[in-house]
């Protein structure tokens, strides 16, 4: 089943017009736009979780360098 990429709702085929109508917005996008509409917030949250996932590393760096100052601390 489609998802409509404004509202998350159904879509459905409209064999008359040959296009995807969104039963919730009423967006309606031929199959190629549809694809084309996909990609493209695929590609923007691809960038988003891999910024993610940066931000996330170096959290983790730090966190990492925290608890290995602790350690030395405890040896003294
Ligand atoms: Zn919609």
């Amino acid at each position: 089943m489609a998802r409509c990429p404004e509202c998350a709702g159904n879509m459905k085929y409209n064999p008359d017009n040959r296009l995807m109508v969104c039963s919730s917005c009423g967006l309606s996008l031929s199959r190629y736009e549809l694809d084309q509409f996909w990609n493209k917030i695929r590609n923007e949250r691809g960038l988003e979780t891999d910024e993610v996932a940066k931000a996330k590393n170096r959290r983790k760096d730090w966190l990492d360098w925290y608890s290995k100052s602790k350690e030395e601390k405890k040896n003294y």
